[in-house]
């Protein structure tokens, strides 16, 4: 059997899994239904039986109790997604349903085992969703090469298809819930993360959302109606609500027909209209661009290419609104697929870099997880590709990242207790680490221990309030107990692109040093991430 590596596309809305194919071409792989993409909706059909894609968002018309949508805007900030028959599933094991149906369809279509897979997330996921990720894919029973940032798979993927010559491009990405804007530099020799940013809880949902209210609206006041829609009216507004939005990114004007609590109503939606219900929506991409472009040039960057990826940048809207703010003429990119044939060249490349055992490629990925046991020493089969043949080994390129959070350290500032940054988000990572080392001195005399509390978080500023987040964790150092105030400790940050922090603290008196590895909370226990994958499995994914 031919040997292939996969890339998937785990989207809040929709997912799509793609390969590089025996001619080294970057293909999407469709679902059993034949659509390249699959609605990343889960419905808990029987004790042993899912149903995950399109038949699942329908029947969550009909079930909406047993049906999980949005799955992934919970991945590593919840330990629950749904409840069926009495058992709390985790946002993990939801995930590894759609991973399955995904991987199992592509199986049967390409005649192949689906095992090894590169899979994205977005740029701003911080390490409790990575590893969340990295474990869904644990538990649908897959090989996890690394788990890469969705618009870096984008570029990976733009880089590949034509040549480039050194250049600043932004990617500009609206899914159906999230929102990442990133900028890089490319040319011949590698990708570099200059800075992200996003909206996590921003995306065609919202427009959706906008149209749904709209409807409604009109659909009380044309028949008098002044009640709730029922939960399956509610699903239905839904369904034609998203549909009537995508019929609108070709067509100016649009009809929906409404039925609920008995009434029927033919109500018009134009383009106009619904640009204006949703204008603020945009707006908040556009601010966040605005923000990303503006850390950018503070670094000496000035975009040279705007690139649309996500479904939702099919909607005229986005495409009139930066040509009229930054005058580039942004370039779509396969919208749905983009990511996934990116990230399935990025499987091929670390795949071959762990069957030559090059040692530290890993430590140029993107924030990513990696699987020890596939590394050094371990035979891998032969990829049906023949990479050197096609070129695609020369083709792929080393990424450089940027910290995708800020780490800081609470200090006394004037009194006050504060946060200070040690490490800013969107620092460059060169070496795949990055280590801060400042010397602080003891608030009072005598002091037994030193408490280093640190925290995670979005803000840039040097300084923040302690109380706008809660702390990622502390460390003691102890001390002899005889220090004046202000002797002086010295603490080091060391952050690796997979986002785990090691924290050093050392008493420069006496010498004596505390080391802490910060873990995030809501990491699921390995025991945990197995039993999990025994409990799949006896299941069937439809
Ligand atoms: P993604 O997460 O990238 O797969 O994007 C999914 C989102 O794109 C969903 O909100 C879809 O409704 C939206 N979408 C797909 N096709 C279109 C279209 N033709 N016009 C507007 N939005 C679309």
């Amino acid at each position: 059997m031919a040997k292939y590596v996969f890339g998937i596309d785990l989207g809040t809305t929709y997912s799509c899994i793609a390969y590089v194919d025996e001619t080294g071409r970057a293909t999407v792989i469709n679902n059993s239904e034949g659509t390249n993409t699959t609605p990343s909706v889960v419905n808990f059909a029987s004790q042993n039986q899912v149903v995950v894609g399109q038949v699942a968002k329908e029947n969550a018309v009909i079930d909406p109790q047993n049906t999980s949508s949005l799955v992934k805007t919970l991945l590593g900030k919840s330990d629950f997604a749904i409840s069926y028959n009495g058992d709390n599933k985790s946002p993990e094991e939801v995930s590894a349903y759609i991973l399955r149906k995904l991987t199992e369809d592509a199986a049967k279509l390409i005649d192949a085992e689906v095992k090894d897979v590169v899979i994205t997330c977005p740029a701003y996921f911080g390490t409790a969703e990575r590893t969340a990720t990295k474990n869904a894919g644990t538990i649908a029973g897959l090989n996890v090469l690394e788990v890469i940032s969705e618009p870096t798979a984008a570029a990976l993927y733009y880089g590949c298809i034509k040549e480039h010559d050194e250049k600043t491009i932004l990617v500009y990405d609206l899914g159906g819930g999230t929102f990442d804007v990133t900028i890089m530099r490319i040319n011949a020799d590698s990708i570099e993360v200059v800075c992200s940013d996003g909206n996590h809880e921003l995306g065609g949902k919202d427009w959706d959302e906008a149209i749904m209210r709209y409807l409604a609206s009109e659909f009380a006041s044309e028949n008098g109606f002044n009640g709730e829609f029922d939960e399956y009216a509610q699903q239905n507004l839904r369904l034609k609500a998203e549909k009537a939005k995508q019929q609108l990114s070709s067509r100016e004007e649009i009809p929906v027909m409404l039925d609920a609590a008995g009434l029927v109503a033919r109500i018009n939606l134009s383009r106009t209209v619904f640009e204006e219900i949703t204008a603020s929506l945009l707006n908040q991409t556009i601010e966040k661009t605005d923000a990303a472009i503006a850390i950018a040039e503070a670094k000496g960057f000035k975009v040279d290419e705007i690139i649309l990826v996500g479904g939702s940048t099919r909607m005229p809207q986005v495409t009139e609104a930066l040509m009229e703010k930054y005058g580039l003429e942004p370039k779509v990119l396969e919208p749905d697929e983009a990511v996934a044939k990116g990230a399935a060249i990025h499987a091929v490349n670390v795949y071959i870099h762990k069957q030559k055992n090059i040692s530290g490629f890993g430590d140029s990925g993107d924030g990513a997880s990696h699987d020890e046991n596939a590394t050094a020493g371990v035979e891998l089969e032969e990829l049906a590709v023949v990479p050197e043949l096609i070129g695609i080994s020369g083709k792929v390129k080393p990424i450089i990242v940027a910290t995708t959070k800020s780490f800081a350290l609470k200090v006394l500032k004037e009194s006050e207790e504060q946060c200070f940054n040690m490490i800013i988000k969107n620092e460059k990572m060169d070496n795949g680490a990055i280590h801060i080392t400042r010397q602080f001195g003891t608030a009072e005399d005598n002091q037994d221990t030193a408490e280093l509390v640190v925290y995670e978080s979005d803000y840039m500023e040097e300084y923040y309030d302690v109380e706008l987040v809660e702390p990622l964790g502390t460390a003691s150092l102890e001390l002899p107990g005889s220090l004046p105030a202000g002797a002086p400790i010295e603490v080091t940050f060391t952050l690796n692109t997979e986002g785990i922090l090691v924290v050093t603290g050392v008493d420069m008196t006496s010498g004596k040093d505390v080391k802490v590895t910060m873990q995030s909370t809501g990491i699921m226990a390995q025991e945990k991430v197995e039993e999990l994958k025994e409990k799949s499995r006896q299941v069937a994914v439809m």
